[in-house]
């Protein structure tokens, strides 16, 4: 069901940086291939706006949305018919998630370097966000608590949420995302939703869109953040610069490194539980134990059986991009989870905060036999949108920090200036722009 990968002894040893990136299971999607098949999507919104969307929502979500934008009084009604327990959940999850943002604020800060000479660092939110969560196999709603409250706890004073239609939506809901997607919108105070879902959506966000009459149905944003497919994360790359983007979050990955202390059938769920994301999805164990591997393996193949979405669980752990892969000790693990970079690690050796805290490369870390990744998909307070295939190497996950956008300040007077004069125009004849130092110099002609 899943594949071995050996890097004991001198196999491992032998790799430098590059060759154990090289040597470590990935998935076979590739998003350069992907923005081949976006480009033409995002070229039809910026052409033919909402009816483009329409149509494209028709070929890839097998509906066409009733109205683009969500009517209010259709997301006041998905709360009311949200089911206790799930509104109760889903507090929960907001309740921790605005704890942790909340505390991520930034305050502008001032550096006096001169009597009359400062600069200030003023953090600004950005005007307009353009939130995706994703609705293709499973709908997300835990993605708009994810991506709706550090954006709030940011200040970004217009945010709208995009997710695709639903086929098997019926009644008063059919041709709009799914009910509980629009409930967390109504829950969280979002009035901007519109059913749009993959590439397009981020099109749409990009380019604004336009009724053929010149009726506006989105303004244009200037981020764009949330998880999605590839298809989602392949229009972010291309239409990046256009509008900003978050990482690339994309199919979702989980890395365990384990030794003999860990227990074989929660290692096994929790590698399941992200598999059941996506037939993309990797898992990864990473063990210096011949005995934890053999006793995943046989617990994998008990539990996949027992599991709603075995199908797809079983593409998942089959793929390239998921295996076994066998160290001689924690130490040689360190190096290749780090080489390996995973949107999810998780630490279960013992002393597991430890070993945690020598972890460079991940996007989230969760720590020892109690913080399963499921708890930060939903519960834990911290983020689930985290980059993916390796970008947790330069990347981080959406925090309020992703909103914000820091101005320098300069602020300086005339003696503040002349005090440091000399040096910039030594500088700017040393790069032969004597103009740039002339912009000073005219400043004390009269001297
Ligand atoms: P999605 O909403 O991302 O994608 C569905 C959309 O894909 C559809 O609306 C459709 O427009 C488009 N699409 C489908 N087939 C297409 C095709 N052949 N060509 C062009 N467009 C096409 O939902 P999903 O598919 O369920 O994917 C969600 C993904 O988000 C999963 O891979 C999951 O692992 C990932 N995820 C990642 C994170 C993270 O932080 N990295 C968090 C949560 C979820």
């Amino acid at each position: 069901m899943i594949s071995r990968t050996d890097l004991r002894g001198p196999a491992l040893a032998s790799l430098d940086a590059r060759g154990l990136r090289d040597a470590l299971p990935r998935a076979a999607f590739d998003v350069e291939a992907a923005l081949d098949a976006v480009r033409p999507i995002c070229d039809e919104v910026h052409h033919r706006g909402a009816d483009a969307l329409r149509e494209l929502s028709e070929r890839f979500d097998g509906v066409r949305p009733t109205r683009l934008r969500v009517p209010a009084e259709l997301l006041a009604s998905a709360l009311e018919q949200l089911d206790p327990d799930v509104r109760t959940a889903l507090e929960t999850s907001i309740e921790r998630a605005r704890a942790v943002h909340a505390d991520q604020r930034r305050t502008d800060v001032t550096t006096t370097l001169a009597d009359g000479g400062t600069v200030t660092e003023r953090w600004v939110p950005v005007d307009r966000v353009g939130l995706y969560v994703p609705g293709g196999k499973a709908p997300l709603l835990s993605s708009v608590v994810m991506n709706v409250v550090p954006a709030q706890e940011a200040q970004v004073p217009s945010i709208a949420v995009a997710s695709p239609p639903q086929r098997t939506n019926t009644g008063a809901f059919a041709g709009y995302p799914d009910p509980g997607v629009l409930a967390a919108c109504a829950l969280l105070g979002v009035e901007e939703v519109y059913a749009v879902g993959g590439a397009q959506a981020i099109a749409m966000f990009a380019y604004g869109a336009r009724e053929a009459d010149g009726t506006t149905v989105c303004e244009p944003v200037s981020l764009v953040t949330g998880p999605g497919n590839i298809y989602v994360v392949a229009a972010k790359r291309l239409l990046k610069g256009l509008i900003g983007i978050d990482s690339e979050a994309g199919p979702t990955e989980i890395a365990i490194l384990a030794d003999d202390s860990a227990d074989p059938g929660h290692v096994a769920a929790d590698l399941i539980s992200q598999a059941e994301h996506d037939e993309l999805a990797a898992a990864v164990l990473v063990t210096d134990s011949d005995a934890l591997a053999g006793a995943v393996e046989e617990a994998l193949t008990a539990q996949v059986a027992a599991t709603k979405h075995s199908e797809r669980i079983r593409v998942s752990l089959a793929g390239e991009q998921s295996a076994i892969v066998l160290v001689d000790d924690v130490e040689a693990g360190l190096r290749v989870v780090d080489a390996y970079a995973a949107e999810h690690l998780e630490i279960q050796t013992r002393d597991a905060s430890a070993v945690a805290a020598r972890v460079r490369n991940a996007g989230a870390i969760f720590v020892g036999p109690y913080a399963p990744v499921s708890l930060g998909d939903y519960c834990a307070g911290s983020n689930h949108v985290l980059p993916t295939g390796g970008c947790a190497c330069h990347s981080s996950g959406l925090s309020v920090q992703s909103f914000l956008r820091g101005i320098h300040v300069v602020d300086y007077s005339r003696d503040a200036l002349r005090e440091v004069s000399r040096a910039v125009v030594t500088l700017a004849e040393a790069e032969d722009l004597p103009a740039h130092g002339q912009a000073v110099t005219v400043r004390f002609a009269d001297e």
